[in-house]
């Protein structure tokens, strides 16, 4: 039986993961912002409600408003005024009365039930009540959503659109949240070409960058493109030290696997504290981290499907502890496999899956197929990983494995 030591060398993927958090700190800068242009940014305070939402009891319900000891003795009311929205009965009323009501006004004083317009007869001023009530029916009572005082949103919070919304439900205008972080994004290799230049023999198109800038715009922070950096020691060395006094984080991909990583080691060897690991993760084995001057480093592998796989299960990661936001939370479930899985012990495995439903109402999950670190196309089909732990060998149709889902990065 293996086990990850079978894997000598491999620094266990927990254990890299771990290793990196340990390295990264929060940043403390923050800023205030307009509610309306504060979406995915980390709030920087806790926020308590300074008012009760609702305000006052109100309406549910377009009808009447009545006090529940009236009719008991009598289902006939006598109509002394209205509450509308925002403009509420000024008036008081008395036994035997009631008082029109739409939808969102305060009830009044004297009132303490609604009826719908659709269960009363209306004669003139006099309104007669079809059915038997309970006391506060279609009632919104004050402080029924949020409580005065109530700690409603923490910070570390990631604002979405209904914060957003329930902030301005509570009057509040401005918050304080961290500031973006600035992340520079390098691309290493001689082979690679933008999208749009013509290829020579040899060449490819360069993806990493664009993949990468993508899930960096959704985890909100600035992007520095440096482009493509040749496979020379000194325009690398140029790109690195202009991204280092800039960002707070840069990343790199390519170059960092034995053998080919030359420059970009020797230039990083000089210029910070970086560690050149070995994961036990498939795919993504070589990863480099650590420190620049100013900033802190990913070296992500250049197979583009390492290089995502990585930068999701790493670097963002480590980027969302740098915002000071709440840990991300990725769905976990387990399900079956409805097909064999290749799989040696000595990596965990993080294989492109496809989970569906299948004829009997079950949960399968399958493979997108051939699994290189280089076919991008893998991930196209895909809406989860097959997270397979270090010591797992082959997996048969049939067994129980445990699924990642994509979630908003992806
Ligand atoms: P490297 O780590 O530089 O040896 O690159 C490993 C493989 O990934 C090679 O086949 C490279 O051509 C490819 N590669 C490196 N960087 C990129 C990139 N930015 N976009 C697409 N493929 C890349
Ligand atoms: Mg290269």
């Amino acid at each position: 039986m293996s086990d990850c030591c079978s894997a000598p060398g491999l620094l266990p993927f927990e254990q890299a993961l771990a290793n990196m958090l340990t390295q990264v700190s929060p940043i403390t800068e923050t800023i205030s912002l307009a509610i309306g242009d504060a979406q995915h940014y980390v709030l920087a305070q806790d926020i308590a409600s300074p008012l009760n939402v609702p305000p006052h009891d109100n309406s549910a319900m377009d009808g009447y408003a009545f006090a529940l000891d009236s009719l008991m003795s009598d289902k006939t009311l006598t109509l002394v005024g209205r509450s509308m929205a925002g403009a509420p009965f000024q008036g008081v009323c008395q036994a035997g009365e009631c008082i029109r009501i739409m939808t969102g006004a305060k009830i009044p004083d004297c009132c303490d039930s609604v009826e719908m317009q659709e269960n009363v007869t209306a004669n003139d001023e006099q309104i007669t009540f079809l059915q038997e009530k309970s006391f506060g029916s279609h009632v919104r009572n004050a402080g029924e959503d949020i409580n005065i005082g109530q700690q409603v949103l923490q910070s570390g919070h990631r604002l979405a659109a209904v914060d957003i919304g329930v902030l301005a439900s509570l009057g509040v205008a401005e918050v304080k949240v961290y500031r973006k972080l600035k992340v520079a994004l390098i691309a290493t290799g001689d082979e690679l070409k933008s999208p749009g230049q013509a290829l020579r023999v040899g060449d490819i198109y360069e993806s990493n960058s664009f993949v990468l800038a993508v899930m960096l715009s959704k985890l909100n922070v600035d992007v520095i493109d440096f482009g493509i950096i040749e496979d020379d020691f000194e325009a690398i060395k140029a790109a690195f030290i202009s991204a280092d006094e800039q960002a707070d984080a840069v990343i790199s991909s390519g170059g960092v696997s034995v053998g080919d990583a030359d420059y970009t080691k020797t230039v990083l060897d000089e210029l910070g504290e970086i560690g050149f690991w070995k994961i036990a993760m498939k795919p993504g084995k070589p990863f480099a981290f650590g420190k620049l001057a100013n900033s802190v480093f990913f070296g992500l592998p250049g197979n583009p499907v390492s290089a995502l796989v990585t930068f999701h299960q790493l670097a963002l990661v480590a980027l969302t502890k740098m915002q000071n936001a709440q840990p991300l939370k990725r769905t976990h479930l387990i399900v079956k496999c409805s097909a064999d899985l290749r799989k040696s012990p000595g990596r965990m495995d993080f294989q492109r899956g496809i989970l569906a439903v299948n004829e009997a109402g079950e949960n399968v999950v399958s493979s997108t197929g051939a699994q290189g670190s280089g076919i991008l196309s893998s991930l196209v089909k895909a809406n989860c990983f097959i997270v397979l732990p270090s010591e797992q060998g082959r997996v048969k149709a049939g067994e129980m494995v445990n699924v990642q889902l994509f979630d908003q990065f992806l």
